[in-house]
């Protein structure tokens, strides 16, 4: 797919990896709908990127308002093509015996039915212009259990298993879907698992991390056919050949 003129969706805009995939695909030439609950940050992103873009101020957990921007993205630009499920926390991280439950069921709203809402929005106004790709940002945590990260863990493994049923119900509609594990990225995210100091990947040091423009322009190779064997599957960053293949070495 040429991205240009594609109408993309980005959840988690506001920093991080989502941020740095607004700045790839905008300089790519598409237009963007760029969704983070950072409003200010979200109109710094649009500003700078250029201004095709629309921001919205949302939790991705609220289904209605979801939906409610997606249709105003397909509204703006007369499509809605592309579907990145970035958004996602890591808090709380805490041993299961001392997890707040609020907090741990707050993850799932976010990292899984978070996804779920994009989806469930996205699926309609894509299959009304033919087809349409969606991109879940999965992690290694989905196979690894990590101490002090079973919401985490739990909430990855669950998105991979979202993954592949909605690849089963729609890869025959025209919905391309995969997944992407970045492997570590530096971003605010991986400052907050420094801090908490608990497992391993906390022992990593900065210079371990890849640059969030690595995932971004994953995220810009996978919207290409080039990537159509990954269809149905997580893809993972720590991978050299997955890296060739994306052309970042
Ligand atoms: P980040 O820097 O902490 O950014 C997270 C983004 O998600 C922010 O833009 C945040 O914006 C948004 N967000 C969080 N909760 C939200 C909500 N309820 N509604 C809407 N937006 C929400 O993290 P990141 O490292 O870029 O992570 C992006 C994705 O990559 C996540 O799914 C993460 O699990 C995954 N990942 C990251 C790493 C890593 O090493 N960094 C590794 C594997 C996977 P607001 O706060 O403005 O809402």
């Amino acid at each position: 797919m040429d991205i240009k003129g594609k109408t993309v969706v980005i959840t988690g805009a506001s920093r991080g990896i989502g941020a740095e995939a607004a700045r790839i695909f905008a300089a790519a030439g598409a237009n963007l709908a760029l969704l983070a609950r950072d409003a200010e940050r979200l109109s710094d992103l649009v500003e700078e990127t250029g201004g095709n873009a629309l921001a919205f101020a949302c939790d991705v957990s609220q289904p209605g308002v979801m939906a409610a921007a997606l249709q105003k993205t397909q509204e703006h630009f007369g499509s809605l093509d592309v579907l990145i499920n970035n958004a996602g926390v890591i808090a709380p991280i805490a041993r299961i015996e001392e997890a707040d439950p609020e907090d741990w069921g707050r993850l799932i709203d976010i990292n899984i039915k978070g996804v779920f809402n994009g989806i469930h929005a996205a699926l309609p106004l894509m299959k009304s212009g033919g087809g349409g790709t969606i991109i879940n940002i999965g992690s290694g945590a989905a196979q690894n259990p990590l101490e002090a990260w079973s919401a985490y863990c739990t909430s990855k493994a669950g998105l991979l298993m979202l993954t592949r049923a909605l690849h089963l119900e729609e890869g025959g509609n025209g919905i391309r879907v995969l997944s992407l594990s970045p492997g570590t990225v530096a971003t605010d995210m991986q400052r907050a698992i420094k801090q908490s100091g608990i497992n391993p990947v906390a022992a990593l040091d900065w210079e371990d991390h890849i640059p969030a423009d690595w995932p971004a322009r994953t995220l810009l190779w996978m919207c290409s056919q080039d990537a159509d064997e990954f269809l149905g599957t997580e893809i993972s960053l720590r991978l050299e050949h997955i890296r060739q293949r994306a052309g970042l070495i």
